[in-house]
């Protein structure tokens, strides 16, 4: 056992659950294999490490970071809670259950900091290139220091891939946008909403960014958001400022036309058209290919390799839940790859997939996905010893959220739920989100008198 070596690329969300599951391990007193861990960014955190920075970073690589100023959570915090480290673990102090970005990079880096797992990552060291090498059933992986601009390869036994999938722009092209004379951006390169004050804004996509980024807009004073889907509307009760239409056809000059025959003038185009599954270190027999789904082909479980089961990958589902199912995988990997739990032959695998796949392929609505998504992570759980709780009860909070944003997308980020894991009910917090525009950590934890909180409620409609 201590002479495996198991490599992690990546030290967002999914590659710190996947150190925190050995350490749980080393914690019980048994041998872990000996682990590296690599970060192409200065910081771990993964997309909740906040970058200003867009296109291309300090040595040239691509910017991973896709958040922006402003970034609040969308869904509730009781729903991506570790079962071994609660808010109130971190906090000692109730709070609200849509917190902001900062304070969330705070929760992870709390439960990640109670260990010494720093001392496995390595930063600023980018996986340039993988390859199996038979002969060793060996990953022989080359990767760039960035800092001191060297090349170096390390082999190992098993690799964790753990790079995240919203980082890659789909950039899909509509017929007159080469001469659009505002601004084109992706979501990814969305920073915040300052810059759109007073402006007419056309948003392409209908799903989260599309959402998010129209009601921050709203939120900064923007003149008009229009948003255009391609299969589905949003479909909430916009207020007046937003509202949706079917898909753009093209574009002439300054002017959006639509499916539906109308069309409008804009100063900026903002892309949230999604993200593509991408891998430039590994070759074209490891590469996990995919879109963004619930069961992505091709990996057992969601997370072994079904091609190579030295491979791992963590995190590549599209994600109602985030935190607690990148643990759920990372510790059900971790006893896969100590040999405690086996896989079947890979025909067997392949059923099992299959079987997944068809179940994703059987959901009609939202709630249907988030059952799915409950069934998948508790299917995972089962074998390890991941502290169990209550995904009944957050999948019910999961299917409320669906509701609160139906009722009022400008709202529900003031709704509060209670903890799966102590109990412990959730704030209001001081200032409704609408009023709120400073998401800093400081003034999310501001203690605000009672008097002044109820001033601060508002009415929206
Ligand atoms: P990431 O967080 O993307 O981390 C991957 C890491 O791998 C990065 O640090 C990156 O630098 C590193 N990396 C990539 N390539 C290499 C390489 N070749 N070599 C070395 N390192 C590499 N989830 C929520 O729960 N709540 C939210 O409110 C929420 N908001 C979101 C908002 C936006 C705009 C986006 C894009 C996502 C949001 N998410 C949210 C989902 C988010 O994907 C997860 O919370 C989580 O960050 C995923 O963790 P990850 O580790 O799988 O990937
Ligand atoms: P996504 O959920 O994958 O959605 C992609 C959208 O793009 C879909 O609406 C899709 O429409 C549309 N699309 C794709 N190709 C298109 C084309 N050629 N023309 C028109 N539309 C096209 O991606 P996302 O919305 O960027 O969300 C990614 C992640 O970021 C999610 O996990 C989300 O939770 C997170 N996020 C969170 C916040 C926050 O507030 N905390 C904010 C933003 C994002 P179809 O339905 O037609 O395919
Ligand atoms: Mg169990």
């Amino acid at each position: 056992m201590k002479n495996l070596k198991i490599g992690i690329i990546g030290a967002g969300p999914s590659g710190l659950a996947m150190l925190r599951a050995f350490e749980a391990e080393e914690k019980k007193g048994n041998p872990i294999p000996e682990i590296k861990c690599y970060e192409k960014q200065d910081n771990w955190g993964g997309m909740w490490n906040y970058t200003w920075r867009t296109g291309v970073g300090k040595y040239g690589e691509p910017i991973h970071g896709s958040m922006y100023k402003y970034l609040w959570s969308n869904g509730p915090k009781e729903c991506l809670e570790f079962a071994d480290y609660t808010f109130s673990d971190h906090f000692e102090q109730t709070i609200s259950s849509y917190p902001p970005r900062e304070v969330l990079f705070d929760y992870i880096q709390g439960r990640i900091r109670q260990s010494n797992a720093r001392k496995y990552i390595q930063f600023n060291t980018v996986a340039r290139w993988v390859d199996y090498i038979e002969g060793k059933k060996q990953f022989r992986v080359v990767f760039d220091n960035l800092v001191e601009n060297t090349t170096f390869e390390e082999y190992f036994d098993y690799l964790v891939v753990g790079t995240g999938h919203f980082s890659t722009p789909n950039m899909p092209y509509f017929k007159g946008i080469d001469n659009f004379s505002g601004s084109i951006m992706h979501a990814h390169d969305f920073r915040g909403a300052d810059q759109f004050t007073g402006k007419d804004i056309l948003l392409v996509g209908s799903s989260y960014s599309a959402e998010d980024i129209g009601v921050q807009c709203y939120k900064h004073g923007t003149n008009s958001v229009t948003i255009s889907y391609r299969t589905n509307p949003i479909d909430c009760k916009w207020p007046d400022g937003i509202k949706e239409v079917p898909l753009v056809t093209h574009f002439d000059g300054d002017t959006a036309y639509f499916k539906d025959g109308t069309s409008k003038r804009f100063d900026a185009v903002i892309f949230c058209t999604g993200y593509q599954h991408k891998f430039p270190f590994l070759p074209d027999n490891l590469r996990l290919k995919t879109k963004n789904c619930l069961y992505p082909d091709g990996i057992y479980k969601g997370v072994v390799y079904n091609d190579n089961t030295q491979l791992i990958y963590l995190g590549m589902q599209d994600q109602y839940y985030t935190f607690n199912m990148f643990d759920a995988q990372a510790w059900f990997a971790r006893d896969y790859m100590m040999g405690r739990i086996a896989v079947p032959e890979k025909s067997l695998r392949e059923e099992d997939i299959a079987k997944w796949m068809e179940g994703e392929a059987n959901c009609g609505t939202s709630c249907d996905h988030v059952d799915f998504q409950t069934e998948y992570i508790r299917d995972l759980m089962a074998p390890t010893d991941y502290p169990d709780f209550n995904l009944d009860k957050v999948a019910e909070m999961f299917k409320s959220w669906l509701l609160d944003k139906e009722e009022n997308i400008l709202t529900y980020r003031d709704k509060i739920y209670t903890s799966v894991m102590d109990n412990t009910k959730a704030e209001k917090h001081h200032t409704p989100w609408m009023k709120e525009l400073d998401d800093s950590l400081e003034r999310y934890l501001e203690e605000i008198p009672a008097d002044e909180k109820e001033l601060s409620k508002v009415n929206y409609y």
